[in-house]
């Protein structure tokens, strides 16, 4: 494995996931609880990955132990911290995250966008739980740490099923099978090979023009309160404004529309967007389908989410409303 080539660290840092998940039966892959093992013991067992812990160049931390449809801003805000200090270590070479799939997306595009890491930080995880009669996340990990040991490889990305997806672009999209993410229309960054990576495009950027504009405030900040309140409507028919004028008395910050194809909304819908706006609330348009992005058009009211999934939109409309 490249791994091997150089010898600096590779940090693996465990969040939970099914990666780390136990169920009662070896043969079942859904009747299982998520976040149980230990990144130590999960990543111990790995025959290459070992072999990086006995050559004295592996260091874990169990940063969080969620399952990660649970994933809180609390969590975000510890993960941020803790790989933004193993980054300033001139002796590291890369991060491994093991997460879970259900939200592995949203922090991968948070991590991006608060870190614009100059080295690799490398979401991965599993599908099956760590007692399946075969489990995934090893291989999984296994590539990740191939991924991370590469030399010039940079910025935040997911390794899934031996694909390399941006965090720009990476989105879950199957609910069952292995191969469970697509990078939509922009195709996967690369493959990793028994070790070997093919790169099908660049690297994220690091350190882009726009600083990083929140890991300031999120280091710095102990407090929930620095997460603006944004929420996520989404059209559909008969869809009507009920929902956004709840979130309005609630004191809602920023709402994202998942509209329909490209960006539509029910008037309904529409009209009571156009009354939060006039009211002070941010409003993002993105879409529901899986493919393409909402293409703006002359005199949108409500601009577009610039080709993120509604669920990126979010975040980087609560990082907007943060800086
Ligand atoms: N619910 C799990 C999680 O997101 C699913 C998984 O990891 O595959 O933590």
């Amino acid at each position: 494995m490249s791994s091997q080539k150089n010898s600096k660290k590779i940090v693996i840092l465990g969040t939970g996931g099914t990666i780390a998940g136990k169920a009662g039966r070896a043969g079942d892959n859904i009747g299982y609880t998520a976040a149980q093992v230990g990144v130590d013991e999960l990543v111990q067992a790995i025959d290459g990955v070992a072999a990086l812990a006995a050559a004295g160049r592996l260091v874990t931390e169990q940063v969080a132990q969620v399952d990660s449809k649970d994933m809180s801003f609390a969590v975000w805000t510890q993960l941020a911290r803790r790989v933004h200090h193993y980054l300033a270590q001139d002796d590291v070479q890369g991060i491994v995250i093991t997460h879970g799939t259900d939200t592995l997306e949203e922090t991968a595009y948070f991590l991006q966008a608060v870190l614009q890491p100059a080295k690799p930080v490398v979401l991965t995880c599993a599908m099956r739980p760590a007692t399946a009669v075969a489990p995934d996340g090893p291989q999984n990990v296994l590539d990740a740490v191939a991924v991370a040991s590469w030399p010039g490889a940079q910025g935040v990305v997911a390794v899934c099923a031996g694909a390399i997806h941006s965090a720009q672009d990476v989105q879950k999209v199957h609910t069952y099978q292995l191969d469970a993410f697509s990078s939509g229309d922009a195709g996967p960054l690369g493959f990793i090979e028994e070790g070997s990576l093919r790169l099908m495009r660049n690297w994220p950027v690091a350190h882009a023009k726009h600083a990083p504009i929140a890991i300031k405030s999120i280091a710095d900040s102990s407090a929930q309160a620095i997460w603006p309140y944004v929420e996520i409507v989404m059209n559909y028919a008969g869809a009507s404004g009920a929902v956004v004028q709840a979130l309005l008395a609630q004191g809602v910050q920023g709402l994202v529309v998942a509209g329909t194809g490209n960006g539509s909304l029910h008037h309904e819908l529409e009209a009571a967007l156009l009354k939060a706006q006039a009211a002070g609330v941010e409003v993002v348009r993105a879409t529901r389908c899986l493919n393409g992005r909402v293409l703006p058009k002359p005199g949108d009211a409500i601009p577009d989410s610039k080709g993120l999934s509604p669920v990126k939109a979010r975040v980087a409309l609560m990082l907007q409303l943060m800086g």
